[in-house]
């Protein structure tokens, strides 16, 4: 998967849908109840929540 887009995912934790950037250099925690959508790991993001779609 190309990791330099934008993706939208849901938070596995409140279903909440954010969009967060793909290739993130900090973590990208979900708005609604703070859990770690995404950490960076190497120059790519480790996307921890479910990816809905590419954008
Ligand atoms: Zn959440």
């Amino acid at each position: 998967m190309d990791r330099g887009k934008f993706i939208r995912v849901k938070c596995s934790n409140c279903k909440n849908e954010q969009v967060i950037f793909g290739k993130c250099a900090t973590e990208a925690k979900c708005l609604v109840c703070g859990a770690v959508l995404a950490a960076p790991a190497g120059g790519k993001a480790n996307v921890k929540a479910k990816v809905l779609e590419v954008l």
